[in-house]
């Protein structure tokens, strides 16, 4: 994951007029000769933190990189022209067949996410959902292998794909009043 290069370093052309970048790694990147600007601002996400009366987390496991194999939260990034909370509905639903009203938004965290080499910066909004009743769940196979219903437990932290997935919990349970001990 350390091996990902950033974004800032890869624009190595304008992507508008060709010419070679002189401002390798700076952000925002500036054409010298077409002085096209371009910022590397975080890309918006969302996750969702789905929970039962008993506070437990319903955590997925992840079918794909990055984090193939290691738990998750529902989500993904938000569309151009979507807002965050109708994004967070839709991922939901298509990941795990669930339609959610209640979200209420919990707290941000900054993440970077890694794929073929290369890391851009990402900012995630995290949402509580509370369930009254047991749901209804149907996944989409190419996102997600598995889903079940967690307590907080540092073993299930340590499974997190994402270090920002494990703060949003974190959170979670400072928010349910539990400490959160070995981190
Ligand atoms: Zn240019």
């Amino acid at each position: 994951m350390s091996e990902a290069v950033s974004i800032t370093e890869i624009f190595r052309f304008c992507p508008r007029c060709g010419n070679r970048a002189t401002c390798l790694g700076d952000n925002p990147f500036v054409c010298d000769t077409c002085h096209f600007t371009h910022y590397f601002s975080p890309v918006a996400a969302v996750g969702a933190i789905i929970t039962d009366p008993r506070q437990r987390v319903l955590v997925i496991r992840r079918a794909k990189d990055p984090g193939l194999g290691k738990f998750g939260l529902p989500g993904g990034f938000v569309d151009p022209g979507e807002s965050c909370e109708n994004a967070l509905r839709r991922e939901v639903l298509e990941e795990i067949g669930l339609l959610i009203d209640n979200a209420v938004l919990l707290t941000t965290c900054p993440n970077r996410y890694c794929y073929a080499g290369t890391a851009i910066p990402v900012v995630d909004l995290f949402y509580l959902c509370r369930l009254d009743e047991d749901p209804s769940i149907s996944l989409d196979k190419n996102e997600v292998i598995s889903w079940q219903w967690c307590q907080c437990e540092p073993q299930v932290l340590k499974q997190m794909a994402f270090t920002s997935h494990r703060q949003a919990l974190e959170v979670y349970m400072e928010k349910m009043g539990h400490r959160v001990s070995d981190r």
